[in-house]
């Protein structure tokens, strides 16, 4: 069985012990043995990360369009594989697999170009004889914390921009699934990246996590998970006075008016609801359709709904993966048993069985639900959505805006009145027209408002917000 290690100033070292890669479709073949630093190996990383900040951030522009293009074009020749491995691990469909592969191919393609736009201003002063330089620079050692959903494009869309910025990286992705980024790692060492500039510790995030974000080395954590583990690590960074980056959960809602089409918007929800396993942070989980449409909609929708083929994540003709683990499984069916619990009909949410030992669940969809519901409160991360009915788009409107989160939402209509007015009025970091609420381009910024998200956007030249900081020069030319 392959051991794959972390890598620590450019030498690949094994960990103080090993954990299984289990592929979630089918528990019997492991995926690989991935080394488990413990806090000390994540010390040692961080103080790598620091010794080579310097030199790293006085490489020049080409150098760091270089390894980045040539990464991408890598990773991109090699999204096929690539994303086999992804959905071995994971237990996306293979395609979603591959497609999600070919996404981090274009964010190290796009942070490559980045690295050359680097630009400053110059400005009159209001003295005489003085001008004013405004200057971006690298923050310095960034630790990265991932989650396990997208194995491949968060931590693509942390370490590109960090390193194209000049900032030297330490990051631990989710122990559920460290294979990909291993492979972005091995990619971006391939590509002529020096030692000490990108460092990768895997591991728990209580032992490993914990000990990034608590090192006084660190100047900055990107983090993306649950809303509970960001929280507990913003406090840490805020007393530490480190500059964090957290994005987190949602429960976003999709409305759905009576003059919508209706092939559109059943689309839309099935996509936004149920593809990859609805485990996206940007999933569609709460559907408020208006009484004109509604019966009509969740008859389309559920039609459509059972026909999906749930299975092993690389066989041809499956449309839903697995969910990724025993214990996230657990909690979707516990959600779908609270929903029922508070007067909701659920319409499939069985677990089902295959020719291999996988976590298969069959997406489910609960009707005649409120919005005062834990099912429509709390963020499920599974392929369950459910259907809030309201009377006119000013309830919906409302009721989409009544929910602690706001990453995502959406609005399926042919009016441009009710368009224009809930994308204006919509609590939300990412409003969606007739689209899904997950499916993002990598070229503009990504994010939420409320409790969805903290600190600066990701993701586009918007990235640079966090990834750099900006002195203010005076120079007395008089
Ligand atoms: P999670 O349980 O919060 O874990 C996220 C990462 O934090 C993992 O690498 C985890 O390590 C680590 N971690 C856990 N405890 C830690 C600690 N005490 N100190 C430092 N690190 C720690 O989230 P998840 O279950 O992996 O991911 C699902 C969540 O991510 C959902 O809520 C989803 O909405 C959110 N998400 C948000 C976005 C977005 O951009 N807004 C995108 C994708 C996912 P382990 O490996 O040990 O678990």
């Amino acid at each position: 069985m392959a051991e794959y290690k972390n890598l620590i100033n450019g030498e690949w070292v094994a960990g103080a012990s090993v954990s299984r890669n289990i592929n979630p479709s089918d528990t019997a073949d492991v995926v690989g043995e991935y080394a488990q630093a413990d806090a000390a190996q994540a010390k040692l990383a961080v103080q790598a990360a620091r010794a080579a900040f310097r030199s790293w951030s006085l490489s020049t522009p080409q150098q760091r369009f270089d390894i980045l293009d040539r990464a991408g074009s890598t990773i991109l020749a090699r999204k096929e594989e690539l994303g086999r491995l992804l959905s071995r691990e994971e237990g996306k469909t293979l395609p979603e697999g591959i497609g999600e592969v070919g996404r981090a191919g274009q964010i190290f393609k796009f942070f490559a170009g980045e690295a050359l736009r680097i630009g400053g201003e110059i400005v009159p002063s209001v003295r005489p004889g003085m001008t004013v330089e405004m200057i971006r620079e690298p923050l310095g050692v960034i630790g990265m914390i991932t989650p396990w959903n997208f194995p491949i494009a968060i931590p693509a869309w942390k370490i590109a921009p960090a390193l194209a910025y000049g900032n030297t990286v330490v990051i631990k992705p989710a122990d559920l699934v460290p294979g990909s980024t291993w492979e972005i790692v091995n990619i971006l060492v391939e590509s002529g990246l020096p030692a000490g500039v990108l460092n990768l510790v895997m591991g728990r995030g209580s032992v490993v996590g914990d000990a990034i974000v608590g090192s006084p080395d660190v100047d900055a954590v990107s983090f993306t998970g649950s809303v509970a583990t960001g929280r507990s690590i913003g406090a840490k960074c805020f007393a530490a006075g480190q500059k964090v980056q957290l994005e987190m959960g949602g429960k976003n809602p999709m409305v759905v008016i009576d003059d919508a089409d209706l092939g559109v918007a059943v689309d839309a929800c099935l996509n936004g609801a149920f593809f990859s396993t609805g485990q996206r942070c940007t999933a569609s989980s709460r559907l408020i359709v208006t009484d004109g449409i509604h019966d009509r909609f969740v008859a389309a929708l559920t039609e459509k709904m059972r026909a999906l083929r749930v299975g092993h994540a690389l066989a041809a003709d499956t449309q839903i993966g697995p969910v990724v683990d025993a214990k996230q499984l657990k909690q979707d069916l516990d959600y779908i048993g609270i929903a029922r619990g508070e007067g909701g009909i659920v319409v499939g949410g069985e677990e089902v069985k295959r020719d291999t030992e996988g976590f298969f669940l069959a997406p489910a969809l609960v009707t005649g639900t409120t919005n005062a519901m834990r099912i429509n409160r709390e963020e499920v991360f599974g392929p369950v959505a459910s259907v809030i009915r309201v009377k006119d788009y000013e309830e919906a409107l409302a009721t989409a805006n009544d929910t602690e989160f706001g990453l995502s939402t959406g609005i399926c209509t042919t009016s441009l009145k009710y368009a224009s007015h809930f994308k204006r009025h919509a609590q939300a970091g990412m409003v969606m027209v007739n689209a899904a609420t997950a499916g993002v381009d990598y070229h503009v910024p990504f994010g939420g408002r409320k409790g969805s998200s903290y600190g600066a956007r990701e993701q586009g030249a918007y990235a640079r917000e966090f990834y750099t900081t900006v002195k203010t020069a005076y120079v007395n030319a008089g």
